[in-house]
Protein backbone atom coordinates (compact mmCIF):
# COMPACT_ATOMS: atom_id res chain seq x y z
CA UNK A 1 0.00 0.00 0.00
CA UNK A 2 0.97 3.85 -0.92
CA UNK A 3 -0.07 6.21 1.61
CA UNK A 4 -1.17 9.27 0.50
CA UNK A 5 -0.40 11.68 3.48
CA UNK A 6 -1.36 14.70 4.06
CA UNK A 7 0.94 18.36 3.59
CA UNK A 8 0.81 18.58 7.23
CA UNK A 9 3.40 15.32 7.10
CA UNK A 10 7.06 16.01 7.23
CA UNK A 11 8.48 15.09 3.65
CA UNK A 12 11.30 13.44 5.41
CA UNK A 13 11.21 9.58 6.42
CA UNK A 14 14.44 10.82 8.62
CA UNK A 15 14.14 11.87 12.38
CA UNK A 16 17.69 12.89 13.47
CA UNK A 17 17.05 14.25 16.85
CA UNK A 18 14.81 11.16 17.61
CA UNK A 19 17.35 8.88 16.51
CA UNK A 20 19.74 10.02 18.99
CA UNK A 21 17.80 10.83 22.37
CA UNK A 22 16.98 6.87 21.07
CA UNK A 23 20.96 6.36 21.31
CA UNK A 24 21.39 8.58 24.10
CA UNK A 25 19.14 6.48 26.75
CA UNK A 26 21.93 3.55 26.19
CA UNK A 27 22.65 4.02 30.05
CA UNK A 28 26.25 3.96 29.25
CA UNK A 29 25.98 7.21 27.84
CA UNK A 30 26.70 10.33 29.41
CA UNK A 31 23.15 12.09 28.21
CA UNK A 32 23.30 15.85 27.56
CA UNK A 33 20.73 15.60 25.19
CA UNK A 34 17.35 15.33 26.49
CA UNK A 35 14.93 18.05 28.15
CA UNK A 36 14.47 15.97 30.77
CA UNK A 37 13.84 17.49 34.58
CA UNK A 38 15.80 15.25 37.66
CA UNK A 39 13.47 12.41 38.46
CA UNK A 40 14.76 12.13 42.12
CA UNK A 41 12.85 15.43 42.70
CA UNK A 42 9.79 14.39 41.73
CA UNK A 43 7.15 14.68 45.04
CA UNK A 44 6.04 10.46 43.92
CA UNK A 45 4.74 10.65 47.58
CA UNK A 46 2.70 13.70 48.02
CA UNK A 47 1.22 12.82 44.31
CA UNK A 48 0.12 8.95 45.56
CA UNK A 49 -1.05 10.93 48.63
CA UNK A 50 -3.05 13.28 46.67
CA UNK A 51 -4.21 10.45 44.37
CA UNK A 52 -5.73 8.36 46.88
CA UNK A 53 -7.83 11.28 48.27
CA UNK A 54 -9.15 12.02 45.20
CA UNK A 55 -10.12 8.22 44.55
CA UNK A 56 -11.63 8.12 47.98
CA UNK A 57 -13.56 11.48 47.48
CA UNK A 58 -14.50 12.13 43.92
CA UNK A 59 -13.63 8.47 42.30
CA UNK A 60 -16.34 8.49 39.93
CA UNK A 61 -16.39 12.38 38.95
CA UNK A 62 -12.19 11.84 38.35
CA UNK A 63 -13.40 8.87 36.14
CA UNK A 64 -16.07 10.64 33.96
CA UNK A 65 -15.59 12.91 30.69
CA UNK A 66 -14.91 16.32 31.97
CA UNK A 67 -15.11 19.83 30.12
CA UNK A 68 -13.01 21.00 27.69
CA UNK A 69 -12.03 23.82 29.51
CA UNK A 70 -10.87 22.15 32.75
CA UNK A 71 -11.83 21.15 36.18
CA UNK A 72 -12.58 24.47 38.43
CA UNK A 73 -10.07 23.44 40.78
CA UNK A 74 -7.13 23.42 38.69
CA UNK A 75 -8.35 26.72 36.77
CA UNK A 76 -8.52 28.33 40.27
CA UNK A 77 -4.83 26.99 41.00
CA UNK A 78 -3.54 28.69 37.64
CA UNK A 79 -5.17 31.26 38.24
CA UNK A 80 -3.61 32.24 41.73
CA UNK A 81 -0.03 31.27 40.57
CA UNK A 82 -0.80 34.00 37.65
CA UNK A 83 0.39 37.08 39.56
CA UNK A 84 3.83 35.36 40.39
CA UNK A 85 4.36 36.69 36.56
CA UNK A 86 2.21 40.18 36.54
CA UNK A 87 -0.62 38.91 34.91
CA UNK A 88 -4.14 39.52 35.92
CA UNK A 89 -6.45 37.45 34.69
CA UNK A 90 -9.79 35.34 36.35
CA UNK A 91 -11.02 31.86 35.61
CA UNK A 92 -13.09 32.92 31.94
CA UNK A 93 -9.20 33.47 30.99
CA UNK A 94 -7.23 30.44 31.27
CA UNK A 95 -8.03 26.54 29.65
CA UNK A 96 -6.41 23.90 31.12
CA UNK A 97 -4.34 22.22 28.30
CA UNK A 98 -2.66 18.12 27.83
CA UNK A 99 0.74 20.14 28.31
CA UNK A 100 1.86 23.47 26.61
CA UNK A 101 2.41 21.96 23.54
CA UNK A 102 -0.82 21.27 22.59
CA UNK A 103 -1.33 24.90 23.14
CA UNK A 104 1.38 25.26 21.02
CA UNK A 105 -0.50 22.94 18.58
CA UNK A 106 -4.13 24.59 18.85
CA UNK A 107 -2.68 28.09 18.22
CA UNK A 108 -1.54 26.87 14.88
CA UNK A 109 -4.77 25.35 14.12
CA UNK A 110 -6.54 27.98 15.32
CA UNK A 111 -4.78 31.47 13.68
CA UNK A 112 -2.70 29.98 11.01
CA UNK A 113 -3.48 28.80 7.11
CA UNK A 114 -0.95 27.61 4.37
CA UNK A 115 1.40 30.46 3.80
CA UNK A 116 1.21 32.47 7.12
CA UNK A 117 4.25 34.62 8.33
CA UNK A 118 5.48 33.44 12.06
CA UNK A 119 8.17 34.86 13.61
CA UNK A 120 10.35 33.30 15.76
CA UNK A 121 13.88 32.76 17.69
CA UNK A 122 16.85 32.11 15.95
CA UNK A 123 17.13 29.27 17.14
CA UNK A 124 14.17 27.97 18.72
CA UNK A 125 12.12 25.23 20.40
CA UNK A 126 12.20 22.68 17.74
CA UNK A 127 9.01 21.18 18.74
CA UNK A 128 7.09 24.68 18.06
CA UNK A 129 8.74 24.78 14.81
CA UNK A 130 7.60 21.32 13.59
CA UNK A 131 4.00 22.47 14.52
CA UNK A 132 4.32 25.83 12.42
CA UNK A 133 5.46 23.90 9.67
CA UNK A 134 2.79 21.44 9.81
CA UNK A 135 0.35 24.23 9.69
CA UNK A 136 2.38 25.66 6.41
CA UNK A 137 3.80 28.73 8.31
CA UNK A 138 6.14 31.06 6.38
CA UNK A 139 9.17 30.76 9.02
CA UNK A 140 11.08 34.07 9.92
CA UNK A 141 13.54 33.99 12.59
CA UNK A 142 14.93 36.91 14.31
CA UNK A 143 18.32 36.89 16.11
CA UNK A 144 18.96 36.97 19.74
CA UNK A 145 21.34 38.12 22.21
CA UNK A 146 21.68 37.63 25.58
CA UNK A 147 18.78 39.64 26.54
CA UNK A 148 16.76 37.55 24.20
CA UNK A 149 15.15 38.54 20.51
CA UNK A 150 16.67 41.69 19.27
CA UNK A 151 14.05 44.22 18.86
CA UNK A 152 15.61 46.21 15.97
CA UNK A 153 16.12 43.20 13.89
CA UNK A 154 12.55 42.55 15.01
CA UNK A 155 10.85 45.64 13.42
CA UNK A 156 13.21 45.18 9.97
CA UNK A 157 11.44 41.69 10.19
CA UNK A 158 8.07 43.46 10.39
CA UNK A 159 8.94 45.73 8.11
CA UNK A 160 9.95 43.12 5.61
CA UNK A 161 6.65 41.30 6.64
CA UNK A 162 3.38 43.43 7.30
CA UNK A 163 1.36 40.31 7.26
CA UNK A 164 2.94 38.62 10.01
CA UNK A 165 0.32 36.84 11.71
CA UNK A 166 1.82 35.09 14.87
CA UNK A 167 5.11 35.34 17.05
CA UNK A 168 6.52 33.00 19.04
CA UNK A 169 8.94 33.43 21.67
CA UNK A 170 10.02 31.96 24.83
CA UNK A 171 11.03 34.80 27.07
CA UNK A 172 12.52 33.21 29.90
CA UNK A 173 15.44 31.05 30.01
CA UNK A 174 14.87 29.67 26.25
CA UNK A 175 14.95 26.50 24.89
CA UNK A 176 17.49 25.72 23.45
CA UNK A 177 19.60 28.83 24.45
CA UNK A 178 18.42 29.48 28.32
CA UNK A 179 18.47 32.71 27.26
CA UNK A 180 16.00 35.76 29.21
CA UNK A 181 14.71 38.56 27.20
CA UNK A 182 14.86 41.49 29.06
CA UNK A 183 12.22 44.06 30.74
CA UNK A 184 12.65 46.58 28.01
CA UNK A 185 12.40 44.21 25.50
CA UNK A 186 9.08 42.59 26.66
CA UNK A 187 7.62 45.69 26.87
CA UNK A 188 8.43 46.47 23.41
CA UNK A 189 7.30 43.21 22.06
CA UNK A 190 3.95 44.12 23.72
CA UNK A 191 4.26 47.88 21.96
CA UNK A 192 5.03 46.08 18.91
CA UNK A 193 2.51 43.52 18.75
CA UNK A 194 -0.23 46.58 19.06
CA UNK A 195 1.22 48.21 16.44
CA UNK A 196 2.19 45.73 13.59
CA UNK A 197 -1.12 44.11 14.98
CA UNK A 198 0.10 39.96 15.05
CA UNK A 199 -0.29 37.79 17.94
CA UNK A 200 2.09 36.73 20.33
CA UNK A 201 2.18 33.48 21.67
CA UNK A 202 4.78 33.52 25.10
CA UNK A 203 5.69 30.54 26.16
CA UNK A 204 7.07 30.23 29.72
CA UNK A 205 7.24 26.66 30.83
CA UNK A 206 10.72 27.64 32.44
CA UNK A 207 10.13 31.02 33.93
CA UNK A 208 9.34 29.60 37.52
CA UNK A 209 12.34 27.65 37.50
CA UNK A 210 14.54 30.81 38.75
CA UNK A 211 17.97 30.42 40.03
CA UNK A 212 19.59 33.17 39.63
CA UNK A 213 18.71 37.41 39.40
CA UNK A 214 15.17 39.27 39.38
CA UNK A 215 12.00 37.82 38.34
CA UNK A 216 10.55 39.34 35.12
CA UNK A 217 6.96 39.98 34.66
CA UNK A 218 5.56 37.62 31.97
CA UNK A 219 4.85 39.84 28.03
CA UNK A 220 1.31 38.86 28.73
CA UNK A 221 1.58 41.59 31.54
CA UNK A 222 2.42 44.48 29.29
CA UNK A 223 -0.20 43.54 27.22
CA UNK A 224 -3.23 46.22 26.72
CA UNK A 225 -5.22 45.06 23.85
CA UNK A 226 -5.19 41.43 23.60
CA UNK A 227 -2.39 40.78 21.46
CA UNK A 228 -1.03 38.29 24.10
CA UNK A 229 -1.43 34.81 24.38
CA UNK A 230 0.27 33.02 27.25
CA UNK A 231 1.04 29.12 28.12
CA UNK A 232 2.72 27.34 30.86
CA UNK A 233 2.89 24.28 31.91
CA UNK A 234 2.94 21.96 35.51
CA UNK A 235 5.97 19.87 33.58
CA UNK A 236 8.71 21.31 35.20
CA UNK A 237 7.05 22.13 38.24
CA UNK A 238 5.80 19.40 39.25
CA UNK A 239 6.01 16.38 36.37
CA UNK A 240 5.66 16.20 32.61
CA UNK A 241 3.97 12.80 32.83
CA UNK A 242 0.62 14.49 34.12
CA UNK A 243 0.64 16.54 30.77
CA UNK A 244 -1.05 19.32 32.37
CA UNK A 245 -0.25 23.04 31.51
CA UNK A 246 -2.59 25.71 30.60
CA UNK A 247 -3.48 29.20 28.14
CA UNK A 248 -4.16 32.33 29.24
CA UNK A 249 -6.00 34.79 26.81
CA UNK A 250 -8.93 36.95 26.14
CA UNK A 251 -12.60 34.97 26.84
CA UNK A 252 -13.44 35.25 22.79
CA UNK A 253 -9.85 33.45 22.34
CA UNK A 254 -10.27 30.58 25.37
CA UNK A 255 -13.65 29.92 23.70
CA UNK A 256 -11.91 29.24 20.41
CA UNK A 257 -9.24 27.43 22.33
CA UNK A 258 -12.29 25.20 23.64
CA UNK A 259 -13.48 24.69 20.30
CA UNK A 260 -10.47 23.61 18.65
CA UNK A 261 -9.76 21.09 22.01
CA UNK A 262 -12.87 18.77 21.63
CA UNK A 263 -11.99 18.21 18.06
CA UNK A 264 -8.08 17.35 19.48
CA UNK A 265 -8.91 15.59 22.62
CA UNK A 266 -11.75 16.25 24.46
CA UNK A 267 -10.33 17.40 27.53
CA UNK A 268 -7.48 17.10 29.19
CA UNK A 269 -7.17 13.82 31.64
CA UNK A 270 -9.20 14.69 34.39
CA UNK A 271 -8.16 11.92 36.82
CA UNK A 272 -4.59 13.89 36.88
CA UNK A 273 -6.29 17.41 37.06
CA UNK A 274 -7.78 16.39 40.13
CA UNK A 275 -4.71 15.04 41.47
CA UNK A 276 -2.49 18.22 40.59
CA UNK A 277 -5.23 20.24 41.96
CA UNK A 278 -4.98 18.16 45.81
CA UNK A 279 -1.34 18.20 45.31
CA UNK A 280 -1.51 22.07 45.54
CA UNK A 281 -4.22 21.96 48.26
CA UNK A 282 -1.61 19.70 50.27
CA UNK A 283 1.75 21.29 49.58
CA UNK A 284 3.56 24.03 49.49
CA UNK A 285 4.48 24.28 45.61
CA UNK A 286 7.09 27.41 46.65
CA UNK A 287 9.07 25.25 48.80
CA UNK A 288 9.36 22.37 46.31
CA UNK A 289 10.11 24.80 43.34
CA UNK A 290 13.07 25.95 45.85
CA UNK A 291 14.39 22.13 45.55
CA UNK A 292 14.38 22.37 42.23
CA UNK A 293 15.71 25.46 41.66
CA UNK A 294 18.63 24.85 44.11
CA UNK A 295 19.76 21.41 42.46
CA UNK A 296 19.78 23.06 39.05
CA UNK A 297 21.99 25.80 40.34
CA UNK A 298 24.17 23.26 41.40
CA UNK A 299 24.31 20.98 38.10
CA UNK A 300 24.46 24.51 35.87
CA UNK A 301 27.19 25.67 37.73
CA UNK A 302 28.99 22.83 38.00
CA UNK A 303 28.71 22.75 33.67
CA UNK A 304 29.56 26.04 33.47
CA UNK A 305 32.73 25.33 35.67
CA UNK A 306 33.55 22.43 33.48
CA UNK A 307 33.29 24.45 30.01
CA UNK A 308 35.62 26.90 31.53
CA UNK A 309 38.02 23.52 32.97
CA UNK A 310 37.69 21.27 29.53
CA UNK A 311 36.36 23.10 26.42
CA UNK A 312 38.99 24.68 24.42
CA UNK A 313 39.21 28.88 25.24
CA UNK A 314 37.50 30.25 22.06
CA UNK A 315 34.17 28.55 23.03
CA UNK A 316 31.29 31.13 23.80
CA UNK A 317 28.48 29.66 25.63
CA UNK A 318 24.96 31.11 27.36
CA UNK A 319 24.36 31.83 31.17
CA UNK A 320 21.30 30.92 32.26
CA UNK A 321 19.21 32.34 35.25
CA UNK A 322 16.79 29.43 35.52
CA UNK A 323 15.90 26.22 33.60
CA UNK A 324 17.78 23.51 32.04
CA UNK A 325 19.89 24.29 29.10
CA UNK A 326 23.16 26.28 28.04
CA UNK A 327 23.81 27.09 24.70
CA UNK A 328 27.39 26.67 23.12
CA UNK A 329 29.21 27.78 20.03
CA UNK A 330 32.17 26.51 18.92
CA UNK A 331 34.07 28.60 16.21
CA UNK A 332 35.84 26.58 13.75
CA UNK A 333 33.60 23.50 13.89
CA UNK A 334 31.44 23.22 10.46
CA UNK A 335 30.03 19.90 11.53
CA UNK A 336 28.24 19.71 14.57
CA UNK A 337 26.92 16.24 13.39
CA UNK A 338 30.34 15.24 13.19
CA UNK A 339 30.81 16.46 16.66
CA UNK A 340 27.75 14.42 17.35
CA UNK A 341 28.60 10.97 16.07
CA UNK A 342 31.55 10.93 17.49
CA UNK A 343 30.85 11.79 20.99
CA UNK A 344 28.16 9.30 20.83
CA UNK A 345 30.56 6.67 20.34
CA UNK A 346 32.48 7.94 22.74
CA UNK A 347 29.43 8.18 25.35
CA UNK A 348 28.47 11.24 25.45
CA UNK A 349 25.42 12.97 24.29
CA UNK A 350 24.37 16.40 23.20
CA UNK A 351 21.53 18.08 20.51
CA UNK A 352 23.36 19.48 17.47
CA UNK A 353 22.38 23.67 16.60
CA UNK A 354 20.80 22.27 13.59
CA UNK A 355 16.66 21.52 13.96
CA UNK A 356 16.40 24.22 16.15
CA UNK A 357 16.99 27.03 13.36
CA UNK A 358 14.49 27.02 10.52
CA UNK A 359 16.40 28.64 8.26
CA UNK A 360 20.12 29.83 7.66
CA UNK A 361 22.09 27.64 10.37
CA UNK A 362 24.92 28.86 12.42
CA UNK A 363 27.32 25.92 12.51
CA UNK A 364 29.59 24.66 15.89
CA UNK A 365 26.35 25.65 17.98
CA UNK A 366 24.90 22.98 20.37
CA UNK A 367 22.44 22.63 23.05
CA UNK A 368 23.37 20.92 26.41
CA UNK A 369 21.01 19.87 29.33
CA UNK A 370 22.28 20.23 32.93
CA UNK A 371 18.75 18.93 34.85
CA UNK A 372 19.18 15.46 34.53
CA UNK A 373 22.36 14.20 35.15
CA UNK A 374 24.54 14.46 38.06
CA UNK A 375 27.50 16.22 39.35
CA UNK A 376 29.49 13.11 38.81
CA UNK A 377 28.43 12.37 35.25
CA UNK A 378 28.29 16.49 34.75
CA UNK A 379 31.91 16.27 35.23
CA UNK A 380 32.96 13.34 33.34
CA UNK A 381 30.53 13.45 30.37
CA UNK A 382 31.76 17.12 30.29
CA UNK A 383 35.56 16.20 29.98
CA UNK A 384 35.17 13.67 27.19
CA UNK A 385 32.87 16.24 25.56
CA UNK A 386 35.68 18.86 25.37
CA UNK A 387 38.21 16.06 24.24
CA UNK A 388 36.30 15.03 21.11
CA UNK A 389 35.41 19.25 20.34
CA UNK A 390 39.26 19.18 20.48
CA UNK A 391 39.66 16.07 18.44
CA UNK A 392 36.95 17.59 15.49
CA UNK A 393 38.96 20.84 15.92
CA UNK A 394 42.57 18.85 15.00
CA UNK A 395 41.24 17.00 12.68
CA UNK A 396 38.84 19.15 10.95
N1 LIG B 1 7.65 24.73 25.15
C1 LIG B 1 8.96 24.58 25.35
C2 LIG B 1 9.86 25.72 25.08
C3 LIG B 1 9.48 23.35 25.79
O1 LIG B 1 10.79 23.23 25.98
C4 LIG B 1 8.59 22.28 26.02
C5 LIG B 1 9.05 20.91 26.44
N2 LIG B 1 10.18 20.78 27.07
C6 LIG B 1 7.22 22.50 25.82
C7 LIG B 1 6.79 23.73 25.38
C8 LIG B 1 6.20 21.43 26.05
O2 LIG B 1 6.09 21.12 27.39
P1 LIG B 1 4.81 20.42 28.03
O3 LIG B 1 3.92 20.00 26.90
O4 LIG B 1 5.34 19.29 28.81
O5 LIG B 1 4.18 21.46 28.87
Amino acid sequence: MKYQYSTKVPVSNTDPVGDLLRAAANPDIISFAGGLPAPELFPVEQVQEAANQVFQEKGMTALQYGSSKGTPELIKVVADRLAIDGIQADTEHIMISTGSQQVIDLTGKLFLNEGDTVIVEKPTYLCALDVFKSYGANLVSVEMDEDGMKMDQLEKALTDHPETKLLYTIPSFQNPTGRTMSLERRKKLALLAAEYDFIVLEDNPYGAVRFEGTPLPAIKSFDQTGHVIYTSTFSKILAPGLRLGWVVAPKELIEKYMVMKQSADLHSDVLSQYIVAKFFENNDIESHVAKITALYKERKDLMVDAIVKYFPKTVTYSRPEGGMFIWIEVPGITDTQKLSDYCIKNDVAFVPGEPFYCDEIVPGTFRLNYSNMSPEQIDIGMKRLGEAIEKILTEG
